[in-house]
This record gives C-alpha cells, sequence and structure tokens, in this order.
C-alpha cells in the first residue's frame, strides 16, 4: 500500500503512523467500551505492536490499566484516545478510529459483543440527520 496510515490526538503532541493494513477492523458494543470511552460503542482498527510507531509525543501517552482486562492509552494532555491493548489478542494494539487521519479508508468488517448493542444503532439512518450542525 502506498498511503501511509497515520493518526494523532485531537491537540497535535502525538503523532503516529501504522506501517501496514490493519489485521481486521472492528466495532465493538460492549459496555466496557461504553463506559472506558463515553461513546455508543467504539471503532477500532487491530495493528500489529510493532507496527504502530510514533512520530512524536509517545512521552505523552498516559496508561489506564484495566485488571485482567488490558491497557487503554490516551494523551494526557487532552484526553484523546490513541489506543487499547487487549491481554485476549496478545501482539495486537487497536487503534482507535477516531485517531486516524482517514477512518474513512477503512470499514469496520464486523461487529463484537452485539448482545450488549444500544437498540438505535442499526437504525441510526432513520434519526433526523443534517451535514452539519442542528439547523432549525
Ligand atoms: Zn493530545
Ligand atoms: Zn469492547
Amino acid at each position: 500500500m502506498d498511503d501511509k496510515i497515520s493518526g494523532s490526538c485531537h491537540c497535535g503532541l502525538i503523532n503516529f503512523e501504522i506501517k501496514n493494513n490493519p489485521k481486521f477492523t472492528v466495532n465493538c458494543h460492549c459496555d466496557d467500551c461504553k463506559r472506558r470511552n463515553g461513546s455508543a460503542f467504539s471503532t477500532y482498527a487491530s495493528v500489529d505492536e510493532s507496527d504502530l510507531v510514533f512520530a512524536e509525543g509517545e512521552n505523552h501517552l498516559k496508561k489506564y490499566k484495566v485488571e485482567n482486562s488490558g491497557e487503554k492509552y490516551f494523551c494526557s494532555e487532552c484526553g484523546s484516545q490513541i489506543y487499547n491493548k487487549n491481554y485476549r489478542i496478545p501482539g495486537l494494539f487497536l487503534v482507535f478510529y477516531g485517531a486516524l487521519s482517514q477512518p474513512s479508508n477503512f470499514t469496520p468488517t464486523f461487529n463484537v459483543f452485539c448482545s450488549s448493542k444500544l437498540s438505535w444503532v442499526d437504525d441510526i439512518n432513520k434519526i433526523k440527520s443534517f451535514q452539519e450542525s442542528v439547523q432549525k
């Protein structure tokens, strides 16, 4: 692949590249991800640990450790989530889609923990929508 996959946090202190295409991409609907990330569901690109390379700001990563489950890494300045390490999938990092510069290049390939999926997610297109912010 020619185009590099890159990403950053919101404040710009942390910049990274992903050297190879993700192994898989996934929406996780589990309650732990909802709580930790403050979102209705979380979308991740799973990459080899050695493929995630920090160009700037690795020293600004802060770790939140979840006992027996994994670790979440986020920017200590702006709080943007960068990646998770899940102990059930050793050798891989789960990079948050929102941290990627071009998340639309990778459509998630599967959903997990659908037993916890919020009921409105499947019908998101039925919710009144605007191209930008709400207009009267
Ligand atoms: Zn930041
Ligand atoms: Zn999850």
